[in-house]
């Protein structure tokens, strides 16, 4: 916006935030998320997942745009936990595509108040299966929130699996895997990178009464790290033993993490993710999805050489001055 190789680029006509508050308010939200869309099917087209024998979806919400007071609408209120309101700000939903080594954003749904994450991860959901088409991805994997039989039904009808965290919501489960696992010797034990993997798992849990499924299974983790750290979980799934072994949902519920690492905190720590422009649902959205498309053209780059596009191959010469213009020093107008 304010960049002098605004000039150099032959840009004369200066613009302000306004300017740019009512280019994003007005911009197609939809033509973005075509493009993510587009992006991520032809890199599975182009092998980018080849060598994954299972492909998922992440979901995983977070806030972005915290500020002082209600500044519009979507504003959500922050509160401590004696209930009093500390402030405000917004909430979404991201859900990616990953497979064991590739984590690529895919979309976004934000929420206002009234409204939660896991309708928002449900509308999420379907609008993903739908703009990928059938069978482009295997199971979607989600924390406890979305761990309850209407959004597991959603996914099932939508043809996925689930892969889900198993946690205290679900008590009779969680308790009756509690109960099954101690005190047995783990069935499984492998190494995961530097760490060592114990599982325990068993297929013939009792559903909890809403759930449709004929049994659940469910698997425990305790993951040894070499600092002498410990991680475990309870997860479950429809998977089989048969579709599916120990080492194959672990790693598929160790996907959930990535949406964290290479979703979340790399778009808020390196693009800027959590600071808004404006306050409007749709510039919040454009932003948001811009910052997905980058970083999904980025890593796409970066760990699965995607190849240079059509245009004219350009003389070093050329390129260093493009370089020069975006490096542009501001003129000393002191
Ligand atoms: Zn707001």
């Amino acid at each position: 916006m304010r960049s002098p190789a605004r000039q150099g680029m032959a840009v004369r006509r200066s613009f302000g935030d306004d300017a740019l508050s009512y280019l994003t308010e007005r911009l197609d939200v939809k033509r973005l998320r075509d493009t993510l869309t587009a992006v991520v099917r032809q890199a599975k087209r182009n092998k980018a997942f080849d060598g994954d024998r299972w492909i998922g979806l992440a979901l995983d919400g977070t806030g972005a745009g915290g500020c002082q007071e209600k500044k519009c609408r979507w504003c959500r209120p922050i509160r401590n936990k004696k209930k009093e309101i500390v402030g405000y700000g917004h909430k979404l939903v991201m859900v990616s595509v990953v497979g064991k080594e590739l984590t690529l954003p895919l979309d976004m749904e934000l929420y206002g108040p009234g409204d939660s994450e896991y309708s928002g991860g449900q509308r999420l959901l379907r609008r993903s299966v739908k703009s990928l088409g059938p069978r482009f991805v295997d199971h979607v994997v989600v924390d406890g929130g979305f761990a309850t039989a209407p959004f597991v039904h959603a996914a099932g009808d939508l043809g996925l699996k689930v892969v889900a965290r198993l946690k205290a919501n679900l008590p009779e489960l969680y308790e009756a895997a509690q109960r099954r696992f101690a005190g047995r010797p783990p069935d499984q034990t492998f190494r995961y990178g530097s760490d060592r993997v114990e599982i325990w798992d068993a297929d013939d849990f009792d559903p909890w009464d809403k759930l449709r499924w004929q049994t659940v299974r469910v698997f425990y983790y305790r993951q040894h790290k070499p600092d002498g750290k410990t991680v475990e979980a309870y997860w479950f799934t429809d998977y089989s033993r048969k579709q599916a072994g120990s080492r194959a949902v672990f790693e598929m519920a160790k996907s959930r993490w990535q949406i964290e690492n290479e979703g979340f905190n790399d778009a808020k720590n390196r693009y800027g993710f959590e600071h808004i422009c404006h306050h409007h649902p749709n510039s919040m959205l454009i932003n948001w999805l811009i910052t997905a498309l980058t970083l999904t053209l980025e890593r796409l780059y970066r760990i699965r050489h995607l190849h240079r596009g059509k245009h004219p191959v350009l003389e070093p010469m050329e390129l260093l001055r493009l370089l020069r213009l975006s490096l542009l020093e501001p003129a000393d107008t002191s």
